[in-house]
């Protein structure tokens, strides 16, 4: 891996989109771990939970439980970003008002969770099979157990609000390492719930490190482990069964003629690439995914540039001379997953980066032209249909796959990521800083 290809991959990536010359549209879906099954059992999970859920999260009351979110047309927001009537038409996917967590960290992270609490209630008799009736887990028998263990977790704020509220809301106790770039509101909502909140003056990855060490010597605590964990990743992918009723709901038939891109922020990869892996079993070559990261941490890029040169661990973006400094603070990572990075490796199409000052921008057209509410982290993917359609990299991805006819009938799918729970002085500081920014 030459310093020469890191550049390159790089520039492309700021100006347009780095292609990935890897992607294999014809690779056998499901031949993988996690396996399609898995991605089936971390849906079936979620259901068998949401009774117990409804109980436990007065948010979750009026869906009984289920943590799904709408898929919102948005035209006035197309227009704002320079697309016509001829690109396609523009959805945001709203994570951002995801109940419980605030993010696309309830997909992953609850789902860890859920897989715990269950494998101890079975292990203990609680659960008799997997098909009883989870309610019985609020009783203080359950309550009890899990008080007994104890989740921890390394974040840079968003995975600990997932598994810390998630966690606590169920009786466990929890312990969250955070690292430096993690907003003081988001400790502070957690230290609220009866969360211990680490604080680490490093980056994400040594607090992911200093989490790891310190649960490995306690036979009672799980680590969930962002770097390589599988149930997250399968938690993530199940956004794939709501989503195709989504687009079914809205006459949309995603094919050779109607291709469907999907734009998703990236931080340490295990969100975009699990809701990726999702997706490409679903629909196969008809789904294009490109993730979108910080211009200082494009981890992911870095990792899928640097990998198999016969290095031990993945290349980090100060290998690759950057400074990891983003205010997009859900998407600071210096190195991505390895398990994310090699499901990947054939299966996105491409990687977009994106300045800060764009990112705040883009949360005030949000803002202003749709009524949304998002964190600078989950503005990344609006950038994405303008590289796709509006550079001569993304034309030229277009025309090698035989699909700028096909554009006027394709949708574009923005997965908008995190942002319900930001505090409104806050917000108010994010359209300040776009404001700045003209
Ligand atoms: C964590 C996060 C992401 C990216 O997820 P990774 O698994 O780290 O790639 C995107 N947006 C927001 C708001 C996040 O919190």
């Amino acid at each position: 891996m030459s310093a020469a290809s890191f550049d390159a991959a790089l520039r492309d990536a700021r100006d347009a989109l780095w292609l990935n010359p890897g992607e294999d549209l014809a690779a056998p879906p499901g031949a993988t771990l996690p396996s399609a099954d898995d991605v089936r059992a971390a849906s079936e999970r979620f259901q068998r939970f949401a009774p117990l859920l409804a109980m436990r999260f007065a948010e979750l009351r009026d869906t009984q439980g289920v943590i799904e979110s709408a898929l919102l047309p948005a035209p006035r927001l197309a227009a704002g970003l320079g697309l016509g009537p001829s690109h396609g038409r523009l959805w945001v996917k709203a994570d951002h008002q995801l109940p419980v967590a605030g993010s696309v960290k309830a997909r992953g992270g609850i789902h860890e969770v859920l897989e715990f609490a269950e494998r101890l209630a079975l292990q203990h008799g609680l659960l008799g099979r997997l098909q009883d009736d989870h309610r019985g887990l609020a009783s203080e028998a359950a309550r009890a157990l899990y008080a007994r263990h104890t989740v921890a977790v390394g974040s840079t704020g968003n995975l600990g609000l997932s598994i810390g509220i998630a966690a606590a809301g169920l009786g466990f106790r929890v312990v969250v390492h955070m690292s430096a770039e993690a907003k003081p509101w988001k400790k502070q909502r957690l230290r609220d719930r009866g969360v211990e909140v680490v604080e680490h003056r490093g980056d994400y990855e040594s607090a992911v490190a200093h989490g790891r060490r310190a649960a490995a010597g306690d036979p009672l605590c799980h680590f969930v482990d962002d770097e390589r964990s599988p149930l997250l990743f399968c938690g993530y992918a199940a956004a794939v069964f709501h989503l195709e009723r989504q687009l079914a709901e809205q006459g949309i038939e995603v094919g050779a003629r109607r291709p469907l891109f999907v734009y998703l922020p990236c931080g340490v990869g295990g969100a975009p690439g699990g809701i990726a892996f999702g997706l490409k079993l679903r629909f196969g070559p008809h789904v294009h995914c490109f993730f979108v990261e910080p211009d200082q941490s494009p981890c992911f890029l870095v990792g899928l540039v640097g990998h198999g040169a016969g290095r031990a661990s993945l290349p980090s973006v100060y290998d690759a001379g950057l400074s990891n400094a983003t205010e997009a603070d859900g998407l600071a990572v210096p190195r991505a997953s390895a398990l994310a990075v090699g499901l990947m490796r054939t299966r996105v199409a491409g990687v977009a980066t994106v300045s800060d000052e764009r990112l705040f921008q883009d949360l005030r057209r949000a803002h202003d032209l749709e009524g949304l509410r998002i964190e600078p982290s989950a503005a990344a993917g609006f950038c994405g249909p303008g590289r796709l359609v509006g550079t001569d990299t993304g034309r030229a991805f277009l025309r090698r796959r035989g699909l700028l006819d096909a554009l006027p009938q394709a949708h574009h799918v923005v997965w908008t990521t995190g942002g319900l729970y930001v505090p409104e002085i806050e917000f108010q500081r994010f359209l300040a800083r776009a404001a700045e920014g003209e």
